[in-house]
């Protein structure tokens, strides 16, 4: 049996998207901005998947910016605003963010605070929300841009960022959110909200790997920051991927709200399956939170060891993100929602998909509970058995050493 519960990490791409991509590898492979017939049909395929995409967000076409994934629109987002602002001889420049974000926000931010940008990392609660006041009392006359994400990986906590919106309006200053785990899974109008800048991801939508988006209002202050050609209105230069795409506007078409629904319900039986297994906590937001997202700490175990188990048994979750789980570090967001050691060393996140069925639903809960039971039993920290310190014989003959 295979079940992969680890969605939020990448999502197989769908069938029809593999299928819509194809003939732009073999086909029509021009270059979008030659000027023969190859190349225009390679724009006008460009610029319908544009249209579709700023159709889905109520944007227009020329908001929408493709880039290589999630990663890349984060830092054009912060960069390029901050690049905007520097090229104007501005001094001072700060910003405001969320000490929960992804690595590929928080990692810029570190690095513009190489080139003297402040930073100030909001905390949040004990269900990975921000504070509105904190994040009023933090602007200064000089904060230029508040990036806080739409929804986390790890524990699918939703932020209100239609408030926060309101907030960097009143002051006139940019707001930028990471949506890349929201997309398709909350409805996403910028009519709705005051946002500036919003990133995007295809491959955690059944798109393809290596493609991502970035909205960007009309009349943001954003300066490039890679430079080439004048593609994707200056702001994004390189040949544009084609394929990738046209993949990613495909994912978006045939994303339906029934999804939602369905990853909802499944997901609150995982979440009620595993909560029956004694000494465990849901980690994040109870209803605030991700329709795909369960993240589960089971107290006097360690997460990879149930990882591992799991794995065996043909099943894939995650502890922590799968950015950082190269790494024995607690994850940052775990630690910032003031978990116990406990709880943090013994968290799995389960992501579900469109894909996950009941039966798999069913299975996994029965699966980790048997892992659970096994390997508490080997655990020198589960309750009833005390640490046995043995007192090892020194048999050794020191009467050499230095
Ligand atoms: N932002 C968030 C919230 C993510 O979860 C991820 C990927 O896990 C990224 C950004 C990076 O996206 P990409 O893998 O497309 O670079």
């Amino acid at each position: 049996m295979k079940i992969y519960l680890d969605n939020s990490a990448t999502t197989i791409t769908d069938k029809q998207v593999v299928k819509a991509m194809l003939p732009y590898f073999t086909k029509n492979y021009g270059n979008a901005s030659s000027l023969h017939y190859a190349g225009s049909e390679a724009q006008k395929a460009l610029s319908d998947a544009r249209k579709k995409f700023a159709e889905y967000i109520h944007a227009l076409p020329e908001e929408i910016i493709f880039t290589s994934g999630g990663t890349e629109s984060d830092n054009i987002a912060l960069m390029g605003v901050v690049q905007y602002y520097r090229a104007n001889d501005e001094n001072k420049i700060h910003i405001i963010t969320s000490n929960i974000e992804h690595p590929a926000i928080l990692n810029t931010c570190k690095a513009l605070e190489g080139w003297g940008v402040e930073v100030t990392y909001l905390e949040v609660d004990e269900e990975g929300i921000i504070s509105l006041e904190q994040l009023k009392s933090s602007i200064k006359p000089y904060t230029k841009l508040i990036s806080i994400m739409h929804a986390n990986n790890e524990i699918g906590t939703i932020q209100p960022i239609k408030e926060i919106g309101e907030i960097a309006k009143e002051h006139k200053i940019l707001f930028h959110t990471d949506a890349v785990q929201t997309l398709t899974k909350v409805k996403i109008d910028i009519q709705d909200i005051n946002v500036d800048l919003i990133s995007f991801s295809a491959h955690k939508i059944h798109g393809p790997k290596g493609i991502g988006a970035l909205y960007i209002k009309k009349h943001t202050p954003l300066k490039p920051i890679t430079y080439g050609g004048s593609h994707e209105y200056k702001k994004r230069p390189g040949t544009e991927n084609i394929p990738g795409i046209i993949g990613f506007a495909k994912a978006l078409e045939i994303s339906k709200h029934e999804d939602i629904e369905k990853m909802t319900k499944l997901r609150d039986k995982l979440i009620d399956g595993l909560l029956k297994i004694p000494k465990s906590k849901l980690n994040g937001h109870k209803t605030n939170r991700l329709c795909n997202n369960v993240n589960v700490g089971f107290e006097f175990i360690e997460g990879e060891g149930i990882l591992m188990h799991l794995s065996d048994k043909g099943i894939c979750v995650s502890t922590g993100s799968a950015c950082s789980s190269a790494s024995l570090e607690p994850s940052h967001v775990l630690k910032a929602i003031k978990l116990r050691h406990e709880i943090i060393h013994g968290a799995i996140r389960f992501t579900l998909s469109k894909y996950t069925t009941e039966k798999d639903i069913d299975y996994t809960i029965k699966t980790v509970g048997s892992i659970v039971k096994k390997l508490r039993k080997f655990s020198a920290l589960h309750e009833g058995k005390k640490y046995d310190i043995i007192e090892y014989e020194d048999t050794h003959d020191h009467a050499n050493e230095e």
